[in-house]
C-alpha cells in the first residue's frame, strides 16, 4: 500500500456538488483534492438540463422579483411535508440561507449565471409558490477548459446554445412567432459560437464547465479514474479515503461525498424500488458507491425508495427521451392497457411518474401510452425530431399508426372499447377547454411546455384527426433520491443521531431536502451545489 501526501479535504465526484465543495474548500483555506472513479467527469449533472432551484436569488433581486425566505420556506413546508430529519426545518432553512449566498460566492469567482424567469414553481397554487427561482449558467465556450473539454462527460447529443426558458419554445416553433423567435435565437447563438470557433457548452454542461474553469484557475487537483473504495477511519473520525487498488489519500479535514445515486446499479436498486434502472438517463456511473460505503461506516440511510420519476419513451436505437412536452402539448393523453387515464398528464414528472407506478397496482400501466393524433404531429416537435416527420418513427415501430382508435388499440393491446370511450370524452371536454377528470391545463406549470396557440387551454385539446399515434411511457428517472442521512452542515449520521466527525454527503447520495417531491426545476443540482457548499466550510471552521 502507498501512503500519498495528505490533503485537508477530499471530495469525492466531479458532479456539480462535487466541483462547487472543492471550490468552497479551496476559498476557506484548505487544500483539496477531486477524486472522480469514471474517466470522464461531470456526472449526471453533465447530462441534466442544469437548472438550479434557489429560492429568494440574487438574480430575482436585481430583476425586482419579490421573494423572501419565509416564502421559500412556506413553500417547502407545503410540497415535501413531513418526511423526518432528511427535510428537517433546520436542513430547509440552511438551504435557503446559503442557496443565495453561494451563487453569488459563485458570481465572485466570474461564474455567469442567468435566470428563467418564465419558469414557475411545480405546485404554484400552494403557499410561497413563485415564477422564476430557477438559474442556470450562461452558455459559456467549452475551449476555456482546455484539456478538460475532452474529458467533459457528454451525453452525444450536439452542442447547442440553449436555456432553459427557450427550451418550451421549440416544440411548438411553428406555431406561434414568440416561438419561432426564440427558437431562432437559439440557432443563431449556436452558428455565432461555432462560427468564431467556439464550443457552445450549455444547460448542464455550462453549469459544471463553469465550475471546472474555476476548479482550475484555484489550482485544485482533479484525479480521474480514482475510485473511492473506503474510508479511513481514526479514533472515530474519518480521516481520508481508500482509492483505486488501495491507494491511501488522508484528509484530516474530512471527506464529502458527492458521488450521485444509484440509479444505474440494477443490483442494488431493484430491490429497494422495484426498478432496474434500464430506464433512467443518469450517468452509469451512478451506482450508490457512497451509499454502501457510508453505511459500512455507520451511516443511517433515508428515503431510499424515492426517485426523481420521469415519465420516459425509449427510442428505437436504446436512446431514452426524457420527454416533457410530448405528453403537455394538446391533442395526447396517456392511457393504460384498459384504455383509460388515469392522471394528469402535464403535472410535474415526479408526479406522472408515481401515477404511473400506482396505476399499474390496479391495472397494467407500464408500459403506458402516449396517444396523439396527426393534427399533434403535424404540429409540434416530438423530442428534436421535426413536426410531421413520422414515416422513420412509423416503420421502426417506435410510432405504432393507425387509421382508427379501435385499430391503434388492437396493435397496442388496449381495450379498445376503454380507448374509445376515454378519447370521446376528451374530446366532449377539449370543446370546452376544461378538464373535468383530472385538471390539466388548470395551472400556470401545466402550460409552461404547452401550445399557448390553443387558447381555451395550451396543455388540452382535442384527439380526432386521423391517423392515430401511440407511443409507449415507462416509469424512467433522472436518477435515485434517498442517501446518507445528514444534519444541516451535511455532516453523515448515524441511526441514533450522532455525527460521524469528518464525513460530510451532497447531492443525491444524502437523504433529500426535497423529500419525495420536486419543488421546482432545479431541486436536485440545487441541495446538491447548497450542501456541498455548506459542508466545505463547516470543515473550514467558515460557518
Ligand atoms: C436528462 C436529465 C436532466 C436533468 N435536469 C436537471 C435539472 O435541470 N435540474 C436539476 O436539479 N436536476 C436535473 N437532473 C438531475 C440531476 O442531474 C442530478 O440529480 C444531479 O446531477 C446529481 O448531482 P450529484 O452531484 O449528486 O451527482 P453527479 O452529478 O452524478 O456526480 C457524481 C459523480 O460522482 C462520481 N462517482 C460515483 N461513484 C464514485 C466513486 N466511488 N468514486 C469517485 N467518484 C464517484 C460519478 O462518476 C459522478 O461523476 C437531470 C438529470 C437528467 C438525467
Amino acid at each position: 500500500m502507498i501512503e500519498t501526501p495528505p490533503y485537508d479535504f477530499v471530495v469525492v465526484g466531479t458532479g456539480a456538488g462535487g466541483l462547487v465543495g472543492a471550490i468552497a474548500a479551496k476559498l476557506n483555506g484548505l487544500n483539496p483534492l477531486i477524486i472522480e472513479k469514471a474517466s470522464v467527469w461531470g456526472g449526471t449533472s453533465a447530462l441534466s438540463g442544469g437548472g438550479v432551484w434557489i429560492p429568494a436569488n440574487p438574480l430575482m433581486q436585481r430583476d425586482g422579483v419579490a421573494d423572501s425566505i419565509e416564502d421559500g420556506l412556506a413553500y417547502l413546508d407545503a410540497t415535501v411535508g413531513d418526511v423526518g430529519p432528511a427535510s428537517s426545518r433546520e436542513r430547509r432553512l440552511a438551504y435557503l440561507h446559503n442557496g443565495p449566498r453561494m451563487v453569488l460566492n459563485l458570481e465572485e469567482q466570474g461564474f455567469a449565471w442567468r435566470r428563467a424567469p418564465r419558469y414557475p414553481d411545480y405546485y404554484p397554487w400552494l403557499p410561497g409558490a413563485r415564477i422564476g427561482r430557477t438559474i442556470e449558467g450562461e452558455t459559456f465556450d467549452g475551449n476555456r477548459l482546455g484539456a478538460w473539454l475532452k474529458t467533459l462527460r457528454s451525453s452525444g447529443l450536439p452542442a447547442v446554445a440553449i436555456n432553459t426558458d427557450a427550451a418550451p419554445q421549440i416544440p411548438t416553433a411553428f406555431r406561434s412567432l414568440r416561438s419561432l423567435f426564440s427558437t431562432l435565437g437559439v440557432v443563431t447563438k449556436t452558428l455565432a459560437f461555432r462560427l468564431t470557433g467556439r464550443v457552445p457548452l450549455a444547460v448542464g454542461r455550462t453549469l459544471v464547465g463553469q465550475l471546472m474553469a474555476i476548479v482550475q484557475r484555484l489550482g485544485i487537483p482533479v484525479r480521474l479514474d480514482t475510485p473511492l473504495r473506503s474510508l479511513i477511519e481514526e479514533n472515530g473520525r474519518i480521516v481520508g479515503v481508500v482509492v483505486g487498488e488501495g491507494e491511501r489519500i488522508l484528509a484530516p479535514r474530512g471527506v464529502l461525498l458527492c458521488a450521485g445515486g444509484f440509479a444505474k446499479d440494477a443490483e442494488y436498486r431493484m430491490p429497494l424500488q422495484g426498478v432496474t434502472g434500464e430506464w433512467s438517463p443518469a450517468s452509469p456511473d451512478d451506482t450508490g458507491d457512497a451509499h454502501k460505503i457510508g453505511a459500512a461506516f455507520g451511516a443511517d440511510l433515508a428515503l431510499m425508495d424515492a426517485a426523481t420519476w420521469f415519465p420516459v419513451s425509449i427510442y428505437p436505437d436504446g436512446t431514452i427521451n426524457p420527454g416533457i412536452w410530448e405528453r403537455t402539448l394538446p391533442g395526447s393523453i396517456i392511457v393504460d392497457s384498459s384504455g383509460q387515464r388515469y392522471t394528469n398528464e402535464a403535472a410535474s414528472y415526479v408526479d406522472a411518474g408515481l401515477a404511473m407506478f400506482e396505476r399499474d397496482r390496479v391495472t397494467p400501466a407500464i408500459p403506458s401510452w402516449l396517444v396523439f393524433d396527426s393534427r399533434y404531429r403535424n404540429r409540434y416537435f416530438f423530442g428534436s425530431t421535426p413536426p410531421g416527420v413520422t414515416k422513420a418513427f412509423v416503420e421502426s415501430g417506435f410510432f405504432i399508426q393507425a387509421a382508427t382508435l379501435e385499430e391503434l388499440a388492437g396493435k397496442c393491446d388496449i381495450d379498445p372499447d376503454g380507448l374509445k370511450r376515454t378519447v370521446e370524452r376528451v374530446n366532449v371536454m377539449a370543446a370546452t377547454g376544461v378538464d373535468e377528470d383530472f385538471g390539466r391545463g388548470n395551472n400556470v406549470y401545466d402550460h409552461y411546455y404547452g401550445d399557448p396557440t390553443n387558447r381555451k387551454n395550451p396543455s388540452f385539446g382535442p384527439i380526432d384527426k386521423a391517423p392515430f399515434f401511440a407511443v409507449r411511457q415507462y416509469p424512467g428517472d433522472l436518477s435515485t433520491k434517498g442517501g446518507l442521512m445528514a444534519d444541516e452542515y451535511a455532516r453523515v449520521l448515524r441511526p441514533d443521531g450522532s455525527v460521524i466527525e469528518g464525513l460530510y454527503a451532497a447531492g443525491n447520495c444524502a437523504a433529500p431536502v426535497m423529500g419525495r417531491t420536486y419543488p421546482g426545476a432545479g431541486a436536485t443540482l440545487g441541495p446538491s451545489m447548497v450542501f456541498a457548499w455548506i459542508a466545505a466550510r463547516h470543515s473550514a471552521g467558515a460557518n
